[in-house]
């Protein structure tokens, strides 16, 4: 155990945590980040931004947040990667923080440990993770090169990556449950004037297949029941995701969330980003909200840093 006690612990390293950490070490509190993998979040996965202002080319995810780590690290902000938050608890009027190597005690904690995809929890897609199914165009791209790929999902995130992908694969077919697509439109216009994309809506995914790799996937029109066998190498899967809180659920459910979650697993806050528990601030894709952005999730960590300096003072 560390004995200092630090004025704020930030759990997650990604937009909103960053952002938070820029403002509680500016307002001199004394500022701990930790990070279950490397400072960097959801962005630093995600090939090109190109709504996050400031930026009229895009900026490259990775890039993006190393100049958002560079920024918080200049005012202050301490940080330890590879520590996996396991737990909260209060003592008294301070938090405990406990990850698998330590335990950290602060006056208040700001979480923002936003969420991961969702799996599709079909038939061959444990078996085939890594060996062909992929939630990270970004990472796994260059892997697909002159192959022909299905991306799962037709919001945002499954057509801004099945962009990048097309500079590496020979085509992509995208399949969406709905009879909609629900992207933004500019990115609908985009996809669908290239030549090597085709369109599977209302169309459910039934399973992967193949022997030691994927080689097709089937999938069920939902209007007529008509089942259909497409021939692809690769398979990315970008249809919603889960809330990082499992920390804050307690094992036995008769009792009691550490915070307040809603029924998805979210963090309830008030628009002060308050949680249920004194002390305890939540910002980002973590909080229970409809939408998920980076600059939305900066604008969460800015009013957690802000009521966090609130808090403190008036302690
Ligand atoms: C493929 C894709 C493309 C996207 N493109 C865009 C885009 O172009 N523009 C846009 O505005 N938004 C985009 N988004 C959404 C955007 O990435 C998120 O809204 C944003 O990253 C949310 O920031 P966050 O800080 O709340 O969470 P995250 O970015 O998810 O960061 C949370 C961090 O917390 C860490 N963490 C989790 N649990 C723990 C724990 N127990 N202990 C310690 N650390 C923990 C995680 O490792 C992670 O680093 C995209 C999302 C995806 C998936």
């Amino acid at each position: 155990m560390n004995d200092k006690t630090y004025d704020v612990v930030i759990i997650g390293g990604g937009p909103a945590g960053l952002t938070a950490g820029i403002y509680t070490s500016r307002d001199r509190r004394d500022t701990l980040l930790l990070e279950k993998s490397i400072v960097g979040g959801l962005p630093a996965v995600t090939d090109l931004v190109e709504n996050y202002p400031g930026f009229p080319d895009g900026i490259k995810g990775i890039e993006l947040m190393s100049k958002f780590k560079k920024q918080s690290e200049k005012f202050g902000v301490k940080f330890s990667e590879f520590d996996e938050v396991k737990n909260i608890e209060t003592i008294d009027k301070d938090i405990m923080v406990r990850t698998e190597r330590n335990e950290y005690s602060a006056r208040t904690v700001i979480i923002a440990s936003g969420s991961v995809p969702k799996k599709l929890g079909v038939s061959g897609e444990d078996k085939f993770m890594g060996r062909g199914v992929s939630y990270c165009a970004t990472c796994d791209g260059p892997l697909f090169k002159d192959k022909d790929v299905a991306v799962i999902g037709c919001g945002n995130s499954g057509l801004q990556e099945g962009e990048s992908l097309l500079n590496h694969v020979k085509s992509i077919k995208f399949v969406e449950f709905l009879p909609y697509m629900n992207a933004e439109k500019i990115l609908q216009e985009r996809i669908k004037n290239q030549e090597n994309t085709s369109f599977f809506l209302n169309h459910q995914l039934l399973s992967i297949n193949g022997d030691d790799f994927v080689k097709s996937i089937t999938v069920k029109d939902r209007s007529s029941g008509e089942e259909k066998l497409i021939n692809v190498d690769g398979v990315f899967v970008y249809v919603g995701f889960l809330p990082n809180t499992k920390f804050l659920s307690k094992k036995d459910s008769s009792e009691k969330d550490i915070v307040e979650l809603d029924d998805y697993g979210y963090i309830i806050t008030d628009r002060y980003m308050k949680t249920s528990l004194t002390g305890v601030f939540a910002a980002g894709d973590v909080r229970s909200k409809k939408f998920r952005q980076i600059d939305e999730a900066c604008g969460d960590g800015t009013i957690a840093a802000l009521s966090v300096a609130e808090y403190l003072s008036e302690l």
